[in-house]
């Protein structure tokens, strides 16, 4: 089996780490030099539109699937007319689109964030009328890590609009959440799905920090996965789907976002459950046979930012370290730290010493 990716960061650096035991031969896609994946697997160095490169592909690989989901969907498009492509254009063009996203949760009657479209100043302008200045202004396109949006509070419509660079966007109104938790769902050729349990997740300044799971909640447990189910039958999805969530203070799930592929949310499974979602991923598109996910701990996975800490133990006993070998910038994800524990109570003070040792 020959596994394509396009995109070679530290996701497609983990799929090719964590399904080792498969012997599956994998060929990385990536416009940078020397992306996180390059150091496992061999890796074209080409946009995502080369079409000499998407051919290599078609010639060698049996499956071809990404790491990111703003791959032009032409490619994905070009690639399945002749191999298979997990998960589709389909999928991966409705995620790569708030307001897509947004109408198929409403079309499945799942919950989502109130929200106006937004295509000219004039919308702006009405919307916030309409939702108020608690509101964000988020492109629809190319948004991640809290990127490409803008809080209203004080701004004025045409203030906001000019700082967006007056892409297509959304007005959505702000949720007075109590946690934010995630659903990470495998769907199989089959048509099988597996789920993790519910995570639950601290974001600081609109970029993941801190996940832990389980979240115990049985009834949030079964909505989650049942929504999830809807979503990924719709989309005809092979492989990992996962889908983020505001819980409000009725404890009602507000889907906010999907995205087509394994999850900063889920990197706890490596050392947590018994497949990684790596693995999971990798095995549901190669069609072996999962037979069962569950996790088998309590776990906390830290993300490290901008700047590699001085204080790591890199054999450290307590903790596992991933480093993604990547150069220093300003909000860059440059590697985890994933912590596990019997005890729920004992990992979340692991977690706060921790945090407050290393940061
Ligand atoms: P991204 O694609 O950048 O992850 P999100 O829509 O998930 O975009 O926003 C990032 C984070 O910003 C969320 O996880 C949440 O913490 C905060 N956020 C986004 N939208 C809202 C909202 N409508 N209400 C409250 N917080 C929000
Ligand atoms: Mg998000």
């Amino acid at each position: 089996m020959k596994i394509g990716i396009l995109g070679g960061g530290q996701l497609a650096m983990m799929m090719v780490q964590m399904s080792a035991k498969h012997n599956i031969e994998f060929i990385v896609v990536d416009p940078s030099t020397n992306p996180p994946a390059s150091k496992f697997a061999k890796c074209i160095s080409s946009s995502f539109d080369d079409k000499i490169s998407l051919d290599m592909l078609i010639e060698s690989c049996d499956v071809v699937t990404i790491d990111f989901e703003n791959v032009p969907s032409e490619s994905l498009k070009y690639l399945e007319k002749n191999i298979e492509v997990y998960p589709g254009s389909y999928a991966v063009e409705i995620c790569q689109d708030r307001l897509k996203e947004k109408q198929i949760f409403s079309k499945n009657n799942i919950p989502t964030t109130e929200y106006r479209v937004i295509d000219t100043e004039s919308d702006l302008i009405s919307a916030i009328e309409d939702l108020g200045k608690d509101t964000i202004l988020k492109s629809r396109k190319l948004g991640y890590d809290g990127k490409n949006q803008i809080t209203i509070n004080n701004l004025t419509a045409s203030d906001a609009w000019i700082q967006s660079g007056k892409n297509e966007a959304i007005l959505e109104k702000k949720v007075d959440f109590k946690s934010e938790l995630s659903i990470i769902g495998i769907r199989t050729k089959s048509g099988d799905t597996f789920y993790y349990p519910l995570v639950e997740n601290f974001h600081q300044d609109g970029i993941l920090n801190i996940s832990v799971a389980p979240y115990e909640d049985n009834s949030l447990q079964k909505k989650a996965e049942e929504y999830h189910r809807k979503l990924s039958q719709e989309l005809n999805y092979v492989g990992v789907l996962v889908i983020e969530f505001f819980l409000d203070h009725d404890n009602r799930l507000i889907a906010n976002e999907m995205a087509p592929r394994v999850h900063n949310s889920g990197h706890w499974t490596n050392e947590g459950a018994n497949i990684s979602q790596f693995e999971a991923h990798i095995m549901a598109i190669s069609d072996i046979k999962i037979q069962d996910i569950f996790a088998n701990n309590n776990s906390g996975m830290l993300n490290i930012l901008s700047k590699m800490p001085d204080n790591i133990d890199e054999n450290s006993d307590e903790y596992k370290l991933y480093d993604y070998g990547k150069s220093e910038r300003e909000n860059r994800k440059l590697g985890h730290i994933t912590l596990t524990s019997k005890n729920k109570k004992d990992l979340l003070s692991k977690i706060s010493k921790l945090k407050d040792k290393i940061f």
